[in-house]
């Protein structure tokens, strides 16, 4: 089976990746299950230059391991609101200072959206996936979900601003819906739609 190298250690984005991919016959493996301990700096200005920049730079270190016959995908993602003028962007995973505080993350925004009103509080979930196999044959894949931020948060499910992205068709937020409903329009699920068909021109 064929074995897909995901250029991330985000343990829930692996669990995502997993699921969406796993009525096809490829294995997932995380960064930490190739004993590959890079941390590629993430300071491109969109969600592709840096999906671009770790898959590249997992792909360089790849083939001078002398590893063959591979496939290394990169997911770049992040919340984008209207009314923040497209905040927080590409700094979506520390927000608030500290990569990965998905609390204080979800507080300043909740702080910056105060007193908004339902109407302007519209917001984009982005993903970004590129993928690299062995020869160097590259794919860019960019996919969004819309929602709109809620001024509490709810639900237990998923992770990062999940509790705070209300999608009306589903009268849920993110975090209030199953994986299976989750990954049915999220931006990650979508992106991998497209990824899924392009895996053919890869393997
Ligand atoms: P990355 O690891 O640099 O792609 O950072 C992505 C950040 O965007 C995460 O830490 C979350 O804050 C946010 N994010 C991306 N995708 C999702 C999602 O599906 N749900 C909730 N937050 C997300």
């Amino acid at each position: 089976m064929k074995s897909i190298i995901v250029a991330s250690n985000n343990d829930h984005k692996i669990k995502e990746i997993k699921q969406i991919l796993s009525d096809i016959n490829v294995e997932v493996k995380s960064l930490k299950d190739c004993n590959i301990d890079i941390d590629v700096v993430e300071d491109g200005k969109t969600f592709l230059e840096n999906s671009y920049k770790k898959a590249s730079e997992i792909y360089e270190y790849a083939k001078e391991e002398g590893m063959q016959d591979f496939l290394i995908m990169a997911d770049d993602s992040g919340l984008e609101v209207d009314y923040l003028n497209g905040e927080p962007g590409v700094y979506s995973a520390r927000y608030a200072g500290e990569h990965g505080n998905n609390k204080k993350n979800n507080e300043k925004l909740l702080e910056k959206l105060k007193g908004v009103p339902t109407e302007k509080r519209n917001a984009s979930f982005v993903c970004a996936i590129v993928l690299i196999n062995s020869d160097g044959k590259t794919v860019k894949v960019e996919e969004r979900a819309y929602g709109v931020i809620k001024e509490e948060l709810s639900g237990v499910e998923g992770f990062g601003y999940d509790p705070l992205f209300f999608v009306p068709e589903f009268n849920k937020t993110f975090a209030e819906m199953t994986a299976d409903e989750k990954n049915s329009i999220s931006h990650r699920g979508k992106a991998l739609d497209v990824v899924k068909k392009e895996l053919n021109n890869l393997i």
